[in-house]
């Protein structure tokens, strides 16, 4: 790892795929960072609708549900600020100018000083969501900041000043979550309807199931502290130049 620790921004804006990749991919760092003032905004580009293994889900309420999981997790995180949800179908996510435009809009409107997402560049990534919408991030970015980009939206040119990648194919930077990641947990928990696909937690009321999931979670955050001298870390691929 190159750095460490950003100063605090006053306003993040993470940029995901699905509602749970947030708290996966930079909770720790977004709720410790809530805790020191920042205003931390998720922007969602899908609707979930596709975060069952159950055949016959309802999918309407599954979208339903996940927005709300997805806005209680960002209250576990500290968060006060938007929850925006751009409602493309879950699986069909493309990085095309139509979603661009909404990612610009929303960072021109949010004015977030670091924006986090999705690694586009990571090797073997299969699932496209999670490519498209690391793009999205980027290429959002790269509009937001140019008036010439997208004129006809009202809110002025914006210009994040640094993008952090999570799930990097070459992370150079590691945040200490030593602080926060009881409520890294906490909002990852709050995605119930993922406990079975994403948390490998069969029943809900199990706090031994609960518990195994936090240990892994915990495992993970160590090994992303490795070397820094950290306990628990997320770590990034930090782009400053935007
Ligand atoms: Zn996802």
């Amino acid at each position: 790892m190159t750095t460490v620790d950003l100063p605090t921004p006053a306003r993040a804006l993470a940029v995901a795929a699905h509602p749970d990749d947030v708290e996966f991919g930079c909770g720790g760092t977004l709720a410790k960072w809530a805790a020191a003032g920042c205003e931390i905004a998720h922007l969602v580009c899908t609707d979930g609708s596709k975060g069952s293994w159950d055949p016959e889900e309802d999918t309407a309420t599954l979208v339903a549900t996940r927005q709300r999981e997805q806005r209680a997790a960002s209250v576990a995180l500290g968060g006060t600020g938007a929850v925006v949800f751009l409602g493309w179908r879950d699986g069909e996510l493309e990085a095309g100018l139509r979603q661009r435009a909404d990612v610009c809009h929303w960072i021109r409107r949010l004015r977030p000083d670091v924006v986090l997402g999705h690694d586009p560049w990571k090797r073997y990534r299969l699932h496209p969501d999670h490519r498209h919408a690391g793009f999205l991030a980027v290429d959002g970015i790269v509009a937001a900041r140019d008036p010439h980009f997208f004129p006809e939206q009202s809110a002025p040119p914006h210009r994040p000043t640094q993008l952090l990648l999570w799930e990097a194919d070459e992370p150079d930077h590691v945040e200490d979550i030593g602080s926060s990641l009881d409520r890294k947990l906490a909002a990852l928990l709050e995605h119930r309807s993922q406990y079975r696909t994403t948390m490998d937690i069969d029943d809900p009321g199990s706090t031994e199931q609960a518990d195994r999931f936090r240990d892994k979670i915990r495992r993970r955050a160590a090994d992303a502290a490795a070397g820094s001298g950290f306990a628990y870390g997320e770590q990034f691929k930090l782009i400053s130049k935007l």
